[in-house]
Order: C-alpha cells, then structure tokens, then sequence
C-alpha cells in the first residue's frame, strides 16, 4: 500500500464513509510498520519510535476511525482543538500530546489532558506550566519536552540551540514539570538532507544533555516529509499528520 496520501477531500466533519474509515486506519497500521522498518534499518530496535498522528483540523470521527485498529498516540497543535476533542474520544483512550505554540492564556486546557507538551521553549513557560499543574493538584508532574529552534528561523518557536542545555538545567529543577526530551521542526522549505541535518544537531544535543545527566530521551522530530530521515538519526516520537489524513 502506498504511503502517499490522497487529498481525502476538504470537509473533515460529520460521519466518516466505511470505506475511508478503512483507508485511514490502514495507512496508520502501514506507517507503524514503516516506521518499525527504518527504525531496524538504523539499527535500532522497531519498537524505539512511535508514531504520533497529528490530527489538527480533523474531526473527532476521522481520529476515531485511524484510531480503530487499536493506535492510541495523537497531538493536537492548538489548545481549543484538544479541549474539544477530548471527551469525544475519551471512549477509545488515546494518549493526547500537545505539539504546538501554547499561550499563557490557554495551559488549562492543555495541562493535564497531555500526557506530553513537546512545545516548551522558555523558562516563563515551563514555570507558567509547573504552576497549572500544581495548582490542579495533579499527583504526577506535566512532562514536556524542549522545542529547539534546530534551524535558526527567526519566525519560527523554539529555543536558540545554544541556550538550550541552560534552559534545560533550569527546567530540571521546576515544580511541576518533568522534562523528557527535546522536538524540532526543520524549516518548512529545507530538502530531506538539510532535514537529516537539522534532526542530527537535536539529536548531538540530546546527547550532550545526557553526557551531563540531563533527562533527555525523548526525541520529537520527523513529519509526513522526513520522517525516514528522523528516524535515521534516532528520533523517538514522529508526528505525521498529511500522510495519514491527507493534505489540510
Ligand atoms: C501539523 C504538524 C505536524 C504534522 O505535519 P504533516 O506534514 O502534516 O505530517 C507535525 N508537527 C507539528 C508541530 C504540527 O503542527
């Protein structure tokens, strides 16, 4: 079956046809496997690298349809997004992680429903975090993971890669929060080789961390157009959204 992703058409509301209902959660069960396959090819163990679907401005019925063979790992990218669809597909209890920019405004929605929060990328965050959590009285502390600004945009979020290790630190010693790791996105524009590029300096820094004793398994990086190249160089988590449901 082909990877490639057909524009499954513009509407993402109302009931889901059988037949796309299968499609979609077939290519999840080919991108598992796909996965699995580079991730032996890297000479990692198949099940070092999990697929996260990126499910923004799907509807609750298309998640619940690539959900249906039994995968459980989504993310949403905005804090509303998350809110909504969470009751909905409480029934089939996936594991939500939260993948992009979080304003201050918006952490009640996003705290405690994530089982992870990929897009820390200061210390006022990550405090602002701790706090929410602490204050829902949550028994375990918010995990999150770094977001590095692995390819130097100005636009984009993300801490400076030279900063990151300080913030890093400083993040190990918050209330309320565990770090786990670091994500990246590359620059949209950058080829499969300045990608692979981009996601070998996240990964050299990882390492980095770790030499120092930093908690930094965690490694977010790949999406629809470079997950092979993530996971050459030892991403963790990759978050496909387009390849599973299509172009946005
Ligand atoms: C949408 C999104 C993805 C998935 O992108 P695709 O190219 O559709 O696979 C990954 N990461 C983040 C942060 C996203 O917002």
């Amino acid at each position: 079956m082909s990877l490639e992703a057909e524009p499954l058409g513009p509407l993402h509301l109302g009931p889901v046809p059988p037949a796309e209902a299968a499609l979609l959660s077939a290519r999840v069960a080919a991108l598992r496997a796909a996965l699995a396959e580079a991730a032996v090819a890297a000479g990692r163990s198949p099940d070092s690298v999990r697929l996260l679907l990126a499910t923004k401005t799907q509807s609750a019925e298309r998640i619940a349809a690539a959900l249906s063979g039994g995968h459980r790992l989504i993310g949403e990218n905005r804090a509303q997004e998350l809110r909504d669809k969470f009751d909905p597909l409480r029934p089939l209890e996936p594991e939500w992680h939260f993948i992009g920019p979080l304003q201050r405004n918006k952490l009640r929605m996003v705290v405690g429903r994530a089982a992870l929060i990929h897009s820390i990328d200061s210390l006022g965050l990550a405090q602002a975090v701790g706090e929410e959590r602490l204050r829902q009285g949550g028994q375990e502390p918010q995990k999150v993971l770094l977001q590095v600004n692995i390819s130097g945009e100005a636009t984009k979020s993300g801490a400076h890669p030279e900063a990151a290790l300080a913030l890093a630190r400083a993040v190990v010693e918050l209330p309320g929060v565990a770090l786990v790791g670091l994500m990246a996105i590359p620059a949209a524009d950058a080829t499969p080789e300045e990608a692979r590029q981009a996601f070998a300096r996240l990964a050299g820094l990882a390492a980095a961390g770790r030499a120092e004793g930093l908690p930094l398994r965690e490694l977010s990086m790949g999406m629809s157009g470079d997950y092979p190249q993530a996971v050459a160089e030892g991403a963790t988590l990759v978050r496909v959204g387009s390849a599973i449901f299509g172009a946005r």
